[in-house]
């Protein structure tokens, strides 16, 4: 036997001689009004403690012998409930409604976002250029990524930054999931009851014209200033016409070159209307 098997026969041995009996000799059901959030059941909950280290957002806490959710800190991505850690099935997912609906699709790998149809953080970023060519020649594709396990972002933090480029002249992308929260399309702002939400990580998608390279660094500095999470820009290029990178180029012989980076090798450069990449 297993641990998990051994929790859940030990759990089901405490419920069968600890549940309360109705008039008739059946167990009782908890009830109450539907919960606005993910959360523990104290009903169901042994206390073993094994939920603790899956979340990534250390949302859950378990104290003096009690075990729950952190409503503010829980960014709803699911892992808890998905990976099934829980002997007992005590972690109920809650019957989420807006704002807090969008920590569900930014953060939930299987959540769908509705406004674009793509799971995960709702965006396919640069792996598709070859199709959707919104990569061209001439351009730099700019992604600023805030927050990761651990620390999540706000998207406070994420307001800050769309403002920021957007005040250089530069919108983001239309695909670009964030864009349906956008209040005020000229200074970038987001809708007001969005900004506390929470969400493990947020990808911003950014088009800039390879002349404006130069000017990106103090951009990026000044986007970067006052954010509460982990912020990370990388950049998306098509290739020179000889197949070569336009790195150098573009950034100088100094700058870090990460060598692990996405590569579109051309594949859908035969589908009508598609670019070569
Ligand atoms: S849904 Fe995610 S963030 Fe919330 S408690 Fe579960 S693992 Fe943690
Ligand atoms: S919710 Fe489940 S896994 Fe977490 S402490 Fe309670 S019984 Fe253990």
């Amino acid at each position: 036997m297993n641990r998990r098997e051994f929790l859940k026969s030990w759990a089901a041995g405490i419920a069968a001689a600890a549940a309360p009996l109705g008039p008739a000799g059946c167990k009782k059901t908890p009830s109450g009004p539907p919960v606005a959030h993910r959360h523990i059941d104290s009903s169901a909950c042994i206390g073993c403690g094994e939920c603790v280290t899956i979340c990534p957002m250390g949302a859950i806490v378990s104290e003096g012998g009690e075990t729950w959710i952190e409503p503010d800190e829980c960014a709803e991505c699911g892992t808890c409930s998905r990976t099934r850690i829980c002997p007992v099935e005590a972690i109920r997912p809650g019957v989420l409604s807006w704002p807090r609906t969008l920590r569900e699709v930014f953060s939930n790998p299987l959540a769908p976002h509705k406004a674009t149809g793509v799971p995960g953080r709702g965006t396919e970023g640069i792996k598709t250029n070859d199709v959707t060519n919104r990569y061209q020649e001439g351009f730099v594709g700019v992604f600023v990524e805030l927050g990761r396990p651990a620390l999540g972002t706000r998207f406070r933090d994420v307001e800050r930054v769309v403002k920021v480029f957007r005040a250089r002249g530069y919108a983001l992308l239309p695909e670009n999931p964030v864009c349906g929260l956008i209040e005020d399309p000229a200074t970038g702002a987001l809708k007001p009851e969005v900004l506390g939400e929470k969400a493990v990580s947020v990808l911003l998608e950014f088009l800039v014209p390879e002349s404006a390279v130069p000017d990106l660094e103090g951009l990026l500095e000044e986007a970067a200033r006052g954010v509460e999470t982990v912020f990370s820009v990388s950049a998306a290029l098509r290739a020179e016409p000889d197949g070569s990178s336009p790195f150098r180029r573009l950034f100088g012989p100094d700058a870090f070159l990460l060598p692990a980076g996405k590569v579109n090798v051309g594949l859908a450069a035969g589908i009508p209307g598609c670019k070569e990449g």
